[in-house]
C-alpha cells in the first residue's frame, strides 16, 4: 500500500499518522524532496484538491496505485472578519512561522482589547487516487484569548480553548485533541472513503 501525505507540515504528519493509523504512509517530501505548491484556492476544500492533486500528477507514474491525502486547514475568528481563514498559514508573512503566526493573531486580539472570543478551525481533507478524487471536511468550535497557554499541539494551539474545556490544546493532552479536533473529525470520514476505494484494489 502506498499512501502518500501531500503536506510537509510536521504537526500535521505527525497527527495524521496518529489518527489514520495506516503502516505505509509516507511524507511527499521523502519521494519528491522539497516542493513549493503554490495555494491560490478561495476556500480550504480548493487548497486541499490543489495539493493532493499536484501530488498525484508527479507520482502516479511510478505510483499508478498511489491514494494521495492532503489536509487544508485553519483558524477563523468571527470578531476579526473570520481572519486568518485560509491564510492561517502565512498570516504573519510569506515566510512567516508557527509562532509568527501565533503572536500576529494574539497581538489583533489585544489590539482591540479583546481577552476572549469565539473562533473554529477548519480541516478539509482531500483524497486523490486513479479511483477519482473525494474531499471532506471537520470543525472544531471554541475560542481563542489573548495570550498563549502550554506547548502542546501545534500552530495556534496554545491561545485555542475547544468549547466545553477551560484550557488551551496547548496545555490538554494531545489525546484529547485526537478525539475532537477538525483534522480528527474529517479523518475519520476520509478512512471510511479509503476503505471503499481500497477494495477497488489501489492503496491499503
Ligand atoms: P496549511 O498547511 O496551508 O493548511 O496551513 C495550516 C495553518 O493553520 C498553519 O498555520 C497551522 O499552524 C494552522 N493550523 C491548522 N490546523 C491546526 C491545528 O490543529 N492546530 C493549530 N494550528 C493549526
Amino acid at each position: 500500500m502506498k499512501v502518500i501525505l501531500a503536506t510537509s507540515n510536521k504537526g500535521k504528519i505527525k497527527e495524521i499518522k496518529e489518527i489514520l493509523n495506516i503502516k505505509n504512509i509516507i511524507p511527499y517530501k521523502d519521494i519528491l524532496g522539497n516542493l513549493e505548491i503554490e495555494e491560490n484556492g478561495k476556500t480550504f476544500k480548493e487548497n486541499a484538491l490543489i495539493k493532493a492533486r499536484t501530488i498525484y500528477e508527479k507520482i502516479k507514474d511510478k505510483y499508478p496505485n498511489a491514494i494521495v491525502i492532503s489536509d487544508d486547514s485553519g483558524i477563523s475568528v468571527p470578531a476579526l472578519n473570520n481572519e486568518p481563514g485560509i491564510y492561517s498559514a502565512r498570516y504573519a508573512g510569506a515566510n512567516a512561522t508557527d509562532k509568527d503566526n501565533l503572536y500576529k493573531l494574539i497581538n489583533e486580539l489585544k489590539k482591540r482589547d479583546i481577552k476572549k472570543t469565539k473562533a473554529y478551525y477548519t480541516a478539509a481533507v482531500a483524497i486523490v487516487s486513479k479511483v477519482g478524487e473525494f474531499v471532506v471536511h471537520g470543525w472544531m468550535h471554541g475560542y481563542v484569548i489573548d495570550e498563549a497557554r502550554g506547548d502542546k499541539g501545534f500552530g495556534y494551539d496554545p491561545m485555542f480553548i475547544p468549547k466545553g474545556f477551560d484550557k488551551t490544546l496547548g496545555e490538554l493532552d494531545n489525546e484529547i485533541k485526537s478525539k475532537i479536533s477538525h483534522r480528527a473529525k474529517a479523518l475519520k470520514l476520509a478512512k471510511m472513503i479509503l476503505k471503499v476505494i481500497s477494495k477497488s484494489g489501489i492503496g491499503v
